[in-house]
Order: C-alpha cells, then sequence, then structure tokens
C-alpha cells in the first residue's frame, strides 16, 4: 500500500508539475515557431494545463498553487523567449483565464470524472476548448489591442492556436495518466502493446515522410495512419496519433519543411493550412474513436445478452429455432441442438429438422406449421422425435410467424422443450389413476363391477335410455338358499360359489351387458339396447348357464339363481326400475326358485 501523500507535499508536486511542464511546452512551442514569424499553429501548454487540471485533486489551495506555477512559468518562457513585457503578461493572463474557464465549463456539465471514452464527454470537453478559446482570444486581443493596436487576424490566430492546443494534447495526457493509474497500459498484452507501438510509430514515420519533402503531396499518409490508430487502438489510439502528427509536422512546418511551408504565401498562411488540415484530422478521427467506442460496448452488450440466454436456455432446458421461409434455412440456438441430440452448430436444415419426427406426428408438426403460416396465428404443438442417438423424446413447441412488410410469413420463431419426463409422469399417474379407478369399481371377491359402479353405470343407462328412447331392461338375481351352502360348506366355498356363479353369468352375457355384484350373493345385470324379449331370452340364458354349470369338476356344491325382470317404462329414477325388479325377484323365490319373472 502507497501512503498517501500529505496535502502541503501534493501541492509542491503538482507545482513543480505545471510549472516546469508549462515552461518546456511554452519555450519549446515558441522555438519551433522562430522561423514561422512566431506563429505557431498549435499551444500545446495550454491542453498540458488543462490535462493537470482535469487530474488534480479536488483541492482548492493546490489549484490556485497551480495556477502561479503556470503564471510563473508562462512569463518565464515568453520572456524569454523575446517577447515584449507587456504582452507577455497579457498572454499570461489570457492563457490562465481560458484554463480556469474551460475547468469551469467541464465541472459544470461533468462533475466526476471526465471520459474521452464517452461520446457526450467528448462533446462537452470540445465545447468547453471552444468556449475558453474564445474567450482567451478575446481578452488577449483587447489586452494587446490596448497595448498596441491588432486586428482581428491575431484573435483569430490566437482561438486556433489554442483551441488546437487543448483538442490536442489534453486527452492524450489525460488518457494515457488514467492508463498509467489503473494499472490498464502494465495489464495490457505484449501483442497489444507492441501493436500500439507499431501503429504509432507508423503514423510518426508516415508523418515524417509527408512532411520532409514538398516534392509529393502526401500529407493523406498521416490521415490513414491517425485513422488506422483510431479504429486498432480507440480514442487513446486517435489522441496519442493525433498528438504525435501535430508535434512532427509543427516542428517541420515551422522550420521550414514539407509541402505547407512550400506553400508561397504569409507565413500566418501556412500557419492556417496547417492547423486547418491538423483541425480536419482531428474531427474525423476523434468522432470515429469515440463511436467505434460505442459500437465496441454494444457488441459487448450483445454478446453477454446472448450468453445469457443461452445460459438461461440451457437452465431451463428450453432452446429456440427459427426457420427463414425465404431462404428455407433454419436456425436452432445451442439448446435446441442439445434436445435433438446434437452437437451445436452441426449442419442442419428444414427437412431434416421435420425428418426428425416419428412418422406420424411429423404429418401433424407440418399441418400445424402451413397452417400457422397461412393464418398468421401462433401455433404450439407436441410430437415425438427420434434424436441422432435413436433414442425417442417428447418435445413441445411454441411459437409465431413473423412477418414482412407487407404483411407476408418471412419466418417462423419457436421455442423448443424436452418433455418426455412430463410425458412419462402424465403416463405413470394415469395409469396409477386408472388403476385405482378400476380398484375403487371392482368387486374383489368376484371381479365383476361392484354395488357403487354398478347402480352409477345403471344410471347412465338410464338416462341414456330416457333421452335416446332406446329399450332397457334390469335384471336383479339371487343365489337360491345360499344360507345352506355356507352351512353345509362353510363360508369359503360360499365364496367360492359365489365366484363361479359371477363367472357364469358373465359368460352368458353379450358383451354390451353389464352384469356387477350388488350385494353379498344377490347381482344386478343391466341390458341396454335389448327389447322386452331378448332380454328375456339373455335372462334365461344367464339362469340355465349356472344351473348348468355350477356341478363342476372343482367339486364345488350345486347353486342355482333366480332372475327377477323388469323393462324400463319411463321411470323417473333407478330405484323404482330396480324396485320393479326386486318384486320380479320375490315372486320368482317365491314360486319355488331357479326360475326367471318378469315384472309386472
Ligand atoms: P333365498 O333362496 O331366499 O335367497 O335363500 P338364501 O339362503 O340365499 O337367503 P339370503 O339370500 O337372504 O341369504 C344370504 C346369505 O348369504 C346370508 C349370508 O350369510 C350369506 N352371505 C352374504 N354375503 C356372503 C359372502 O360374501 N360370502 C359368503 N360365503 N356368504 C355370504
Ligand atoms: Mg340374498
Ligand atoms: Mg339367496
Amino acid at each position: 500500500m502507497t501512503q498517501p501523500l500529505s496535502p502541503r507535499v501534493e501541492a509542491v508536486f503538482w507545482l513543480l508539475l505545471t510549472a516546469t511542464g508549462y515552461f518546456l511546452l511554452a519555450s519549446l512551442a515558441l522555438y519551433a515557431t522562430k522561423g514561422a514569424d512566431n506563429i505557431a499553429a498549435v499551444w500545446p501548454p495550454s491542453g498540458y494545463f488543462l490535462a493537470l487540471l482535469l487530474m488534480m485533486p479536488d483541492h482548492r489551495p493546490t489549484r490556485l498553487i497551480s495556477f502561479a506555477g503556470m503564471a510563473a512559468a508562462s512569463l518565464a518562457a515568453n520572456i524569454s523567449g523575446g517577447v515584449p513585457i507587456a504582452s507577455c503578461f497579457a498572454y499570461t493572463i489570457a492563457n490562465g483565464c481560458e484554463a480556469a474557464v474551460a475547468l469551469w465549463l467541464i465541472r459544470r456539465r461533468e462533475p466526476g470524472e471526465l471520459s474521452f471514452m464517452v461520446p457526450r464527454s467528448v462533446a462537452i470537453f470540445c465545447a468547453a476548448a471552444l468556449g475558453a478559446s474564445a474567450i482567451s482570444a478575446a481578452l488577449v486581443w483587447t489586452l494587446v489591442g490596448l497595448l498596441t493596436g491588432t486586428t482581428l487576424d491575431f484573435f483569430l490566430s490566437w482561438f486556433t492556436t489554442v483551441l488546437l492546443g487543448m483538442l490536442i494534447v489534453t486527452p492524450p495526457i489525460v488518457m494515457l495518466a488514467r492508463m498509467v493509474g489503473t494499472r490498464a497500459l502494465g495489464n495490457a498484452s505484449t501483442a497489444m502493446k507492441a501493436e500500439a507501438t507499431g501503429i504509432l510509430t507508423g503514423a510518426a514515420l508516415a508523418t515524417i515522410v509527408a512532411f520532409t519533402q514538398a516534392h509529393f503531396p502526401l500529407t493523406f499518409l498521416p490521415c490513414m495512419a491517425v485513422v488506422a490508430a483510431a479504429y486498432r487502438l480507440g480514442p487513446f489510439g486517435a489522441a496519442a496519433g493525433m498528438l504525435i502528427v501535430t508535434i512532427i509536422t509543427s516542428l517541420l512546418t515551422g522550420q521550414g519543411y514539407g509541402p505547407i511551408a512550400a506553400i508561397e504565401e504569409a507565413p500566418k498562411v501556412k500557419v492556417l493550412f496547417l492547423q486547418f488540415y491538423l483541425l480536419s484530422l482531428l474531427f474525423t478521427t476523434l468522432p470515429l474513436a469515440a463511436l467505434l467506442v460505442v459500437r465496441q460496448r454494444l457488441a459487448k452488450r450483445l454478446e453477454q445478452s446472448n450468453r445469457w440466454l443461452l445460459q438461461a436456455e440451457a437452465a431451463a432446458l428450453v432452446g429456440h429455432w427459427r426457420v427463414d421461409l425465404i431462404g428455407w434455412t433454419i436456425h436452432w440456438s445451442d439448446q435446441a441442438y442439445r434436445i435433438h441430440g446434437l452437437i451445436p452448430g452441426s449442419p442442419v436444415d428444414v427437412s431434416y429438422s421435420v425428418r426428425q419426427y416419428v412418422a406420424e406426428d411429423g404429418d401433424a408438426v407440418r399441418k400445424i406449421l402451413e397452417e400457422a403460416v397461412r393464418t398468421g396465428e401462433p401455433f404450439e404443438f407436441q410430437g415425438r422425435i427420434r434424436r441422432a442417438d435413436g433414442e425417442i423424446r417428447h418435445v413441445k413447441s411454441h411459437g409465431s410467424i413473423e412477418t414482412g412488410r407487407g404483411g407476408q410469413a418471412v419466418a417462423i420463431f419457436g421455442t423448443v422443450q424436452d418433455v418426455t419426463e412430463t410425458v412419462e409422469n402424465a403416463r405413470i399417474l394415469e395409469a396409477a389413476r386408472s388403476a385405482a379407478e378400476r380398484v375403487a369399481n371392482t368387486d374383489m371377491l368376484t371381479g365383476l363391477p361392484n354395488r357403487r359402479h354398478t347402480l352409477a353405470f345403471l344410471e347412465k343407462a338410464l338416462a341414456g335410455a330416457r333421452d335416446h328412447g332406446a329399450p332397457l331392461a334390469v335384471a336383479i338375481f339371487d343365489i337360491d338358499h345360499f344360507k345352506r351352502i355356507n352351512d353345509a360348506h362353510g363360508h369359503a366355498t360360499g365364496d367360492r360359489v359365489i365366484h363361479r356363479v359371477a363367472q357364469r353369468a358373465k359368460a352368458a352375457l353379450r358383451d354390451e351387458d353389464l352384469v356387477g355384484r350388488i350385494g353379498g350373493e344377490e347381482f344386478v345385470c343391466i341390458l341396454q339396447r335389448a327389447s322386452a324379449q331378448a332380454a328375456e331370452i339373455v335372462a334365461e340364458r344367464m339362469r340355465k348357464a349356472v344351473e348348468a354349470g355350477t356341478a363342476a369338476e372343482d367339486g364345488l356344491p350345486e347353486a342355482t339363481i333366480s332372475v327377477g325382470l323388469a323393462i324400463y317404462d319411463g321411470e323417473p329414477d333407478v330405484e323404482e326400475l330396480l324396485h320393479r325388479a326386486d318384486q320380479a325377484l320375490y315372486a320368482a323365490k317365491r314360486e319355488g326358485r331357479n326360475r326367471l319373472r318378469m315384472a309386472a
């Protein structure tokens, strides 16, 4: 951990940094413009000082000391550069004011850290530089005008010189200092550093080639180099490239080299050319770099959203697909591939995706999709696919139709989910439910429908007969003298007799008839769509079957049944119909048993 500096030490640090840097840059700029009638194209100390003010801690005394350092350095540089003493003061006041104005304008809009990576902040910076340069030029014009008398040219020249100084020098210094501070520079890969060095060296060489000779007009070479720097290295590349080009072109042009120096015009026209050249370069590359950063950020966000989508799909086991109806191509998300048992990215086409469905489901799916394309309505389907590994899986899709400008279908978009487990669970649940229902409806001793189920069935049959006018007959039968069987052979044998009677009765009935056990040894037969005559024949056949079958090979005692038969006659409920059948059964018992009686 580095100890934070005490405010006093820090103030001295900023004072020295301001004063020495400002003095060196101002002296250099003045020296470089010696050959050009002391007219500088760019005034780098302005940009340097603004950069320091932007990076300085928000501490008023430090800032004031720094302004004092700047003033001293400015006076010293100008005096030693041979500028008349009154002008030295005027220039220093103007340069000091412009820095204060620029800082105030920037802080007003951007109280936090100014970033050259955000287009809005770059715009704020440019506007502040414009405003500050205009005020500085107006101030110096007034002061110098009062002292010596001056022209509008001087105002314009001062304005562009200071403006370029800020626009070109401030951004690279601030960005470089931040990169060092955040260790971004140290953490950058060797390849990146090598590329940056290569591109910036290229920019320097291109500028030297273009500005050491006037034979070939190669001023486009530095432009290409700075655009390349902006494209590959972003705002820092653009700013650093601009700085390099500015330093080299200013020095060489000031010394009379290069195409601009060769123009046969007054020095101030040449300076104007150089300034225009640098400004056009600046306004081509800086916005380009900032827009590139915005695009890179968008691309990154897009890539992140896409990654989250894929993660969500993988977690939810839901994939997505899209069929382009124009190009007849299909896109599957990674999860869609996995659901289909394929490695993400394998080549697939529309027909392959439809062919994955087992034959009968494939036809249904095709019909649903064709219908959706026709109507433009959302769709949903479920079917079985045979995956690449041969496994059959159930998949479910939901989707919608994408339409073009004219409203015609251009694509089908859908999700796909593997619902095999759900389908399997539903099947098991249904099997369990129907098994439970069977148990609930079945008589355990005979395997016939039990009382509850038989009466419910009769209820429905009666409603059917009433609604459709179809005939319905009900027969109740009871084993004759069953107590005797129980008494003579025991309860267990009695049970087996009941079972045997039930089997015989059932075997004698038609498929559409139902026989159920409604009590100990009492049964009900429901004969649907049977006329009175037919019902009588069936019931009698049943009675005979029981009678004929009991003395069988398994040694069970003989048993007969008595049957009471009632034909539905508009009874309002089953109780009444059953009551009539019961009466007939009593009659059969009374008349000697082992016989059938029709209800009155
Ligand atoms: P009837 O000819 O008049 O019908 O004479 P019955 O002896 O059969 O008289 P009833 O039908 O009233 O007798 C029913 C007897 O059946 C009473 C009971 O002991 C016996 N029983 C009822 N349920 C069962 C059963 O599940 N198993 C056995 N083994 N016997 C039963
Ligand atoms: Mg009985
Ligand atoms: Mg009985």
